[in-house]
């Protein structure tokens, strides 16, 4: 069983420093993906809590913003070391409203912490520009502001780390937030306002809440007060985010979906990649937007990568967050395992043959047996619409030019990877690709030192990397003249 502690669970919003319920009273549900059971229940928020967030959040920006940027680092670097002393409570909670194995949620956590770590240290090197000016008795300067409240909406899947990738940057740059967690898994989103209130942060300056998507999201993209929506979530949600923001021309970050290709070419170290390729596809059970989607195999190494890929897969150990050796948990709801069933399905009418795995787990609720599809053709379902389950579809091509046709033919352009021990080829390739993050012989990249982001339809803007900040800046030019020179 996991431990769930009592500190972290909080089943109130907060809004300017307190903890208050829906105003209505109602809540709604939250369920262990892994066991089916309720883990308890959390405030069913509106509109009239998010309006009040909002002022909250505003009313705490007049002052926040005028804090100096070392002071703002160093409630950063507070609120970091007590995501470390309570690392282990904090992915108890994790695990077991989100399902994925504790090792997963250690490491989501830790990773949250070197967010919120790097951030303060950024929050010092916001640099503004001072400019040559073409009048003798003017000065030019450009300073970097607080872009002001930020409304901030999150998924499931990194239920931690998504709000560190928002809220660290925000704070650093001295903007205050209301964040939206996902219904799915809201404790780890209000746990982040325990966190906040211990390390210090003034009220107001971090509100949470939860409740209905739509009636959150209306507010928080209508209300003038706030100037920045972020957001990490499907492509769907975003554009309809993108369209309520046009009123009030708000700044916009979007990390939205993808349908990452993952290519082996016959040059490839052949378990090098198979290695990339089993983190690729499955961390988080095939849950996150940079999971591969679509594994592009030459044509001379097909047969010898499916059958290690299927070793690799048969390896992995299904099984309850806090299992000894397990890698894979459940899927977040009912609803994914059907629509792995229907992938599935989809394929093998279509042609495509199962080479594991292809069923619900025997463990029943969430779990879906790790799965590969081989014979995968352009035609299925999955190679235009993001799995995010445990499938594996190996697709086999034959020249360089064709398979990055094939990788570019979709709306998306999150993560791509690709293996190969050419060095023209690299550089051919990743500059070919249309793809905002590329992995070259590696299968996770994500790290807080570098930019995070898509292009086409996966996204707008970077979170982590020393662009990450950016976006909750504005720049203004100051023109001093009369200098009398
Ligand atoms: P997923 O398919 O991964 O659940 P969603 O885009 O549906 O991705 O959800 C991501 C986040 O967006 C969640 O916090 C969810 O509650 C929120 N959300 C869903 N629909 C809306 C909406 N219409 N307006 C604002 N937020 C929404």
């Amino acid at each position: 069983m996991l431990a769930i502690s009592e500190e972290f669970r909080k089943e109130l919003n907060v809004i300017g420093g307190d903890w208050v319920s829906a105003d209505s009273g109602e809540t709604f549900e939250v369920t262990n993906p892994a066991t089916g059971e309720t883990i308890g229940t959390v405030p069913m928020s509106g509109k009239a809590e998010t309006k009040r967030a909002i002022t909250a959040a505003h009313e705490a920006f007049l002052t926040f913003r005028k804090t100096s940027a070392k002071d703002r680092a160093r409630l950063l670097r507070r609120l970091r070391k007590l995501i470390i002393e309570h690392q282990e409570p904090l992915a108890q909670l994790l695990s077991a409203e989100q399902g994925k194995p504790i090792a997963e949620a250690r490491a989501e956590v830790r990773m949250s912490a070197s967010y919120v770590m790097w951030f303060a240290e950024e929050a010092r090197r916001i640099y503004g520009d001072t400019v040559p000016s073409p009048w003798a008795d003017r000065r030019i300067m450009v300073t970097k502001e607080p872009v002001g409240v930020v409304g901030a909406i999150t998924p499931w899947n990194f239920p931690s780390s998504m709000l560190a990738r928002k809220i660290a940057p925000a704070l650093a740059a001295g903007c205050t937030i209301v964040c939206k967690p996902a219904e799915a898994t809201p404790y780890s989103g209000l746990a982040w306002g325990v966190l906040c209130a211990k390390a210090g942060i003034p009220a107001g300056v971090v509100n949470i809440l939860t409740g209905d998507p739509v009636e959150i999201g209306k507010e928080l993209t209508a209300n003038p007060l706030v100037r920045k929506i972020t957001f990490t979530g499907s492509t769907r949600v975003g554009k309809i985010l993108l369209k309520q923001s046009v009123p009030t021309v708000k700044k916009v970050s979007m990390e939205l979906g993808g349908n990452a290709p993952f290519i082996v070419f016959n040059d490839a170290d052949i378990d090098r990649a198979v290695e990339g390729a089993i983190a690729a596809k499955y961390r988080n059970s095939g849950q996150t937007c940079v999971c591969t989607n679509r594994l592009y195999v030459q044509s001379k190494i097909y047969n010898k990568f499916v059958e290690k890929l299927v070793e690799a897969t048969e390896a992995m150990k299904v099984g309850q967050a806090n299992e000894e050796g397990v890698v894979q948990g459940p899927l977040i709801n009912e609803a994914a395992v059907e629509k792995c069933e229907d992938f599935v399905a989809d394929a093998v009418a279509k042609g495509g043959k199962v080479a594991t795995g292809g069923k619900r787990h025997e463990l029943g609720h969430g779990f879906f047996q790790p799965t590969v599809i081989t014979n995968a053709k352009q035609r299925m379902k999955f190679s235009k619409e993001e799995i995010f389950g445990p499938i594996a579809p190996v697709y086999k091509f034959r020249t360089e030019e064709e398979v990055i046709e094939l990788a570019n033919n979709t709306e998306y352009g999150l993560a791509c990877y690709f293996y190969t021990q050419d060095l023209g080829r690299t550089f051919r390739v990743s500059e070919a690709l249309e793809y905002g993050l590329v992995g070259v012989n590696e299968g996770i990249i994500t790290t807080v030192e570098a930019p995070f982001g898509g292009v086409k339809e996966s996204g707008i803007g970077k979170e982590g990397g020393h662009q990450g900040i950016q976006d909750y800046l504005e720049e203004k030019y100051v023109c001093i003249g009369g200098l009398g020179l």
